[in-house]
């Protein structure tokens, strides 16, 4: 199988995604996957849009580039998300906005089941974040392993033919008997209390959550400069 880097929630953070890639680019990988929310909260959502067209060989849409591209309605979202995809709105052209739009909201690479929210319901952009929920959702795909972004918390979880589901640290073997679902953390905008950017590499059958440091200080300068919400240039640097 090939070997790749899956990347999810850069949310207009330029420098963690140029981050995030340097490293990719050193793990010599065969595909980069992401799995949405290109926009929403950061400064450089147009820049980084042009960048993952670029690399990624894979892109799915996430709920903040919906909300973006007006495709879904933004009651559900926080005042400070809404206001940030307000800001975001302004500085898309419409050929930008079209490509948002254009995103699927599931592929399958291989053996790879992607989706930013849930296999289930991908278009209600639920969370998947505990066994109940991984549980509930290994019967709506097929595949061995399911990607999934969108909490901004990484785990890996695997699932025992008999059911039995386990959290994992570090690098895990797959193990073909077993199913996994994998959270590769967000890029742009760590939740997990480690604010260092976050990204999986699969290579060999080794699937592995790495994170990398990058300049927090200069993305929170263009929030600031730009008027984002202060609650989201602060929390870059405590990764929750
Ligand atoms: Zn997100």
């Amino acid at each position: 199988m090939a070997s790749c880097a899956i990347i999810s929630d850069v949310h207009a953070n330029l420098e963690a995604l140029v981050s995030v890639l340097k490293k990719i680019d050193e793990e010599k990988v065969d595909v980069i996957i992401f799995l949405g929310d290109c926009v929403g909260y950061g400064p450089a959502p147009a820049e980084c849009l042009d960048i993952l067209l670029d690399r990624a060989d894979i892109m799915l849409a996430g709920n903040h580039d919906w909300a973006a591209a007006g495709l879904t309605d933004m009651t559900y979202f926080n005042p400070y998300a809404r206001e940030a995809i307000e800001w975001t709105r302004d500085r898309l052209n419409s050929s930008q906005e079209d490509c948002l739009r254009s995103l699927p909201l599931t592929s399958v690479r291989g053996n790879m089941f992607l989706v930013h929210g849930t296999p289930r319901e991908p278009e209600q952009w639920h969370y998947l974040t505990n066994r109940e929920d991984a549980q509930l959702n290994f019967a709506y795909f097929e595949e061995p392993l399911c990607l999934v972004g969108h909490s901004h918390i990484p785990f890996i979880m695997e699932r025992t033919p008999a059911g039995r589901i386990t959290s994992l640290k570090g690098a895990v073997a797959v193990n073909k008997e077993n199913r996994y679902i994998i959270n590769t953390g967000s890029v742009g905008q760590p939740r997990d209390g480690n604010p260092e950017a976050a990204y999986a590499i699969l290579k060999e059958d080794i699937v592995v959550i790495k994170r990398t440091a990058y300049d927090i200080v200069r993305t929170q300068k263009k929030m600031r400069k730009a008027g984002l919400p202060e609650y989201l240039i602060d929390r870059l640097s405590i990764g929750r």
